[in-house]
């Protein structure tokens, strides 16, 4: 990939190179397969209010475990999905399939009654796809109310095509959607859009909260992250909250919402009931 994206470079040839790309055509082939053979599956992963430690919403989160190789991470094949085109049916797939999900158990739970569902949208997506569009037919196909879902995208996503994004976030929000910026940091974008987009959401990276109570860089960042999000009037989700003190310390920032495994890791469909019940 390194060659392709460098153009016509010469580049010296390195046997791994050759191993690494044979994985990558085969790993192609074989999710275009999973995806037609619905071999995919979603976790889901619980979004905290740190106020009341009540569980607010799930993050839906891809999933394949391949037959011979075993669960395949979706940092790989988040990213080869996307250079593939092969995240345009397999984001549908999501959307509709978390949102059905969700739809089951608010007729089949009491205690989901509330809980809404996150779902990652790439740029892809955004920029290839009719997003209002399917999110419309995934709302409609299983019949729940557009409040009850999030969509999260990276700062990658929007930086594009500015007008383009608008337009569709603004249809999104008129299905009554939630917009929430995954990764928030991380990104190269400038934050003027944060005035231009109907963005409901701010989602700490993980790499802040990791390092935050020992490093005070990635304390003020947090900070910063969260009064921004206040002055905004948008809401924040802290990411990768893996120890109590900051959690506790998130919650004296001001950080309304929290993930992370302190409180639960992704979990399969087949689990998360009995996760609602006991929390
Ligand atoms: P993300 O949307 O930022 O999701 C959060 C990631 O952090 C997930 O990794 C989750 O399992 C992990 N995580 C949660 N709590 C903790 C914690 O306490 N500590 C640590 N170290 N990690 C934690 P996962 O499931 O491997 O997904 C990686 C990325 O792949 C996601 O990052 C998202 O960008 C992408 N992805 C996953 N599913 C989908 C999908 O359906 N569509 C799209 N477009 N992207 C997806
Ligand atoms: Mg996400
Ligand atoms: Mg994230
Ligand atoms: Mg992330």
């Amino acid at each position: 990939t390194r060659a392709k994206r460098q153009g016509r470079r010469v580049e010296i040839y390195h046997p791994a190179d050759a191993t690494a790309a044979r994985r990558r055509f085969t790993l192609e082939t074989e999710l275009r397969q999973a995806i037609e053979r619905d071999e995919l599956t979603l976790s889901y992963q619980p979004m905290i209010e740190l106020k009341t430690g009540r569980i607010r919403a799930v993050e839906a989160l891809a999933r394949w475990n391949h037959p011979e190789r075993g669960p395949i991470s979706p940092s790989e094949f988040i990213p080869l999905a996307e250079e593939t085109g092969l995240i345009l049916p397999l984001g549908r797939w999501a959307l509709n399939t978390a949102c059905q999900q969700l739809a089951e158990w608010h007729r089949t739970i009491s205690a989901a009654s509330r809980i809404q569902m996150s779902v990652n949208v790439s740029g892809i997506q955004l920029a290839r796809d009719d997003v209002v569009e399917a999110v419309r037919e995934a709302l409609a196909g299983s019949g729940l109310p557009g409040e009850h879902l999030k969509i999260e995208l990276t700062e990658s996503a929007i930086i594009d095509n500015p007008e383009r994004t608008k337009r569709v976030l603004e249809a999104l929000k008129g299905l009554d959607a939630q917009i929430a910026m995954d990764d928030f940091g991380t990104g190269y974008s400038s934050l003027a859009y944060l005035q231009r987009l109907p963005i409901d959401v701010l989602k700490v990276d993980h790499s802040f909260v990791k390092g935050m109570l020992e490093e005070e860089d990635s304390f003020e960042i947090v900070n910063a992250i969260i009064s921004l999000a206040r002055s905004l009037m948008m809401d924040t989700v802290a990411e990768g909250i893996e120890r109590p003190e900051q959690a506790a310390r998130l919650r004296t920032m001001g950080c309304v919402y929290g993930q992370g495994y302190l409180y639960a890791r992704p979990l399969s469909a087949a689990d998360f009931p009995a996760y609602l019940e006991n929390c």
